[in-house]
């Protein structure tokens, strides 16, 4: 439930609204804008709903009082209308702008690191990636440098002046990455791993959450209010492929998650063509689809040298590949700002209820 405090309520008003929520045993969970301020109630709302409306549509300065009907509450667009824009050292995350994010799967050592910053910046990124603790799907793969990478990772983002990105596999690990890395990645494989959700969400670090590679939106939108309700409002969400029977690709890209997703929440939305396509060749031009969706950016793995690389070389771009494929997205970017000025509005009152329909 949302409830709206006029534009001049009293600090003393919006109090009054909150007791009341909590002496039914709910949570009121603020969100101020410039105007007005606008209370969230969380928990089980549905047996006290009837009563609830009724005592807060009368009380002084309650505007109005509104029903959320998803069950990701503070995820949903309904909560919040308004794009969330996410503000980090010098680049904006959401909302119009286009992220892009590059570097190596995972960091190899200090020299190579040092290299794809310069070479990713100087083409156009704005964030650097890198993995340091990696999920392998084999064991005897090569499993990241761990904290020594971290280490390489944040010295190649001061380097450059940008911010970076990183992911975490454990909630041990949290305290660490945050120390080192501007953005928590939380992976396709522990999208579910609600621990280590709780965790991210209390690190005080925006977090970008992969789609589960078998997680349906509405799965991977609950995996998102895990972060938020524990205290982190800066969740971007990046879809990089879900497994279907197909074989020639690693993952299939499902583009139609952007414009779902921008309808269902505020929370920024970028594309990750590297794991959803496994191959090189294939990366550019979905990287391309990705911002003409409506994408607010996209996540490629870039190596100097694909061909020696530790993991995922052969879904990994050259630094030339990866200029030529930012200069067109930024071309992209520029022509669907004209287009989609307001994808929200534009798909209108679909019904989208999660159910699968054959
Ligand atoms: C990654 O981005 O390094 C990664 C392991 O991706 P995913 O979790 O999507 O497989
Ligand atoms: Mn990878």
């Amino acid at each position: 439930m949302i409830v709206v405090m006029s534009v001049g309520a009293t600090e003393q008003e919006a109090t009054n609204a909150r007791d009341l929520i909590k002496g039914l045993g709910l949570t009121p969970h603020d969100n101020y804008g410039t105007q007005r301020v606008v209370i969230a109630v969380l928990g089980d709302v549905a047996p006290l709903r009837d009563h609830l409306m009724s005592k807060l549509n009368v009380m002084p300065g309650v505007e109005s009082v509104t029903p959320i009907s998803r069950p990701f509450k503070l995820a949903s667009r309904e909560s919040h209308p308004d794009d969330t824009v996410i503000e980090l050292a010098g680049t904006k995350i959401g909302n119009g702008t286009l992220t892009i994010m590059a570097g190596p799967c995972a960091i190899e050592g200090r020299d190579m690191m040092i290299e794809t910053a310069r070479a990713v910046a100087a083409a156009g990124a704005t964030i650097l990636r890198g993995g340091a603790f990696k999920p392998r799907t084999s064991p005897y793969a090569f499993q990241g440098l761990g904290v020594e990478g971290l280490r390489y990772l944040q010295d190649a983002g001061k380097e450059t002046g940008l911010p970076t990105i990183t992911e975490v596999m454990e909630p041990g690990q949290v305290e660490v990455v945050a120390k080192h890395s501007d953005i928590l990645q939380v992976g396709t494989r522990n999208m579910q791993n609600y621990s280590l959700l709780t965790a991210v969400g209390k690190a005080g670090k925006p977090v970008m959450l992969k789609r589960g590679y078998g997680a349906t939106i509405e799965e991977w939108l609950m995996a998102a209010e895990y972060i938020v309700s524990s205290g982190q409002p800066n969740v971007i969400l990046c879809e990089r492929g879900i497994r279907t029977f197909e074989t020639y690709t690693r993952n299939t890209l499902d583009l139609t998650a952007v414009p779902l997703l921008h309808h269902l929440t505020h929370l920024p939305v970028v594309v990750d063509p590297s794991h959803a396509t496994g191959k090189r060749w294939l990366v550019r031009p979905m990287a391309l689809a990705a911002v003409a969706a409506g994408a607010d950016g996209i996540m490629v793995e870039v190596h100097p040298r694909p061909d020696e690389a530790k993991s995922d070389g052969e879904q990994s771009l050259t630094f030339d590949q990866f200029g030529d494929m930012a200069s067109a997205l930024r071309k992209i970017h520029e022509e669907v700002r004209t287009l989609i000025k307001d994808p929200f509005a534009m798909t209108g009152p679909i019904r989208v209820d999660g159910a699968s329909k054959h």
